[in-house]
């Protein structure tokens, strides 16, 4: 099919920050990047002028540098200033978080100091439900409550270490550091476990050679809407040359 063909049909899903559509290709979804930011399971929300036009440019470049290094993602390509066309999966509600560096709930959870250095990197799993608040999980349960099998654990823990270290070096080519992100893994038609959802500063807590952030914190500890597009828009400048 043409790339031009894909059309957009019935939307299936709408998130804090993006839409997911139906095309007129069974096995492709389009992801719609919007404008609103949110914080706290969304008891603290906004709009952000641009905010998915710059997401969605930082998501594909971060995507197409993954599937550079020969990584199987759900990514196909962009597909317009909001749009990304990606695979069909079906989303298996854990997400998978790894952290380098501690910050944010683990600093709270654990009484950690913020900026803590992991000696290796530390992968939590959350149960991804929003009226529970996604409470962390330990690998027991997941298998118990049939949301991952032992193997799908061992796999997405496998591939979130792999784009871990494939984002570390990603970031240091700019001078940033990576501090911990969130990953969402999905299951294709043909079996295939593969990253899904975005990768962007709303999904990864990035730090620069002072400490100061570059992402979504400065929306959650702030009311500066001006200071987190301008921090959004030097992202985007950075890594879509
Ligand atoms: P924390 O557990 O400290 O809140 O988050 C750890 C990392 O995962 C951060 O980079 C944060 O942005 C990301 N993260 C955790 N939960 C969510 C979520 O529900 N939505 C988004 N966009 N990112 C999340």
């Amino acid at each position: 099919m043409m790339e031009t063909e894909l059309e957009k049909t019935t939307k299936l899903y709408e998130g804090k920050a993006k839409e997911l559509w139906e095309t007129s290709d069974d096995s492709l979804l389009i992801s719609y990047f919007k404008d609103d930011i949110t914080a706290g399971n969304g008891d603290k929300k906004d709009s952000m002028l641009r905010k998915g036009i710059l997401n969605q440019n930082i998501c594909t470049t971060i995507y197409e540098y993954l599937n550079e290094c020969d990584l199987v993602t759900h990514s196909i390509r962009s597909a317009g200033p909001r749009e990304q066309v990606v695979k069909k999966l079906k989303i298996i509600p854990v997400e998978v978080i790894v952290r380098n560096f501690a910050a944010g709930s683990i600093c709270k959870r654990y009484n950690l100091e913020k900026g803590y250095k992991f000696k290796t990197p530390l992968l939590e799993l959350f149960y991804k439900d929003d009226s529970l608040n996604d409470p962390l999980v330990v690998k027991d349960l997941v298998i118990e409550m049939g949301w991952a099998s032992a193997f799908e654990l061992a796999e997405i823990s496998r591939q979130a270490h792999v784009i871990n270290q494939k984002m570390i070096y990603f970031w240091q080519q700019y001078g940033i550091q990576l501090v911990d992100q969130k990953f969402e893994f999905g299951i294709d038609n043909d079996s295939n476990i593969m990253l899904g959802d975005e990768i962007t500063p709303d999904t990864q807590r990035l730090w620069n050679k002072d400490g100061e952030s570059l992402d979504k914190d400065i929306f959650r500890e702030g009311n500066n809407l001006d200071q987190v597009q301008s921090v959004y828009q030097y992202i985007s400048d950075l890594v879509c040359k």
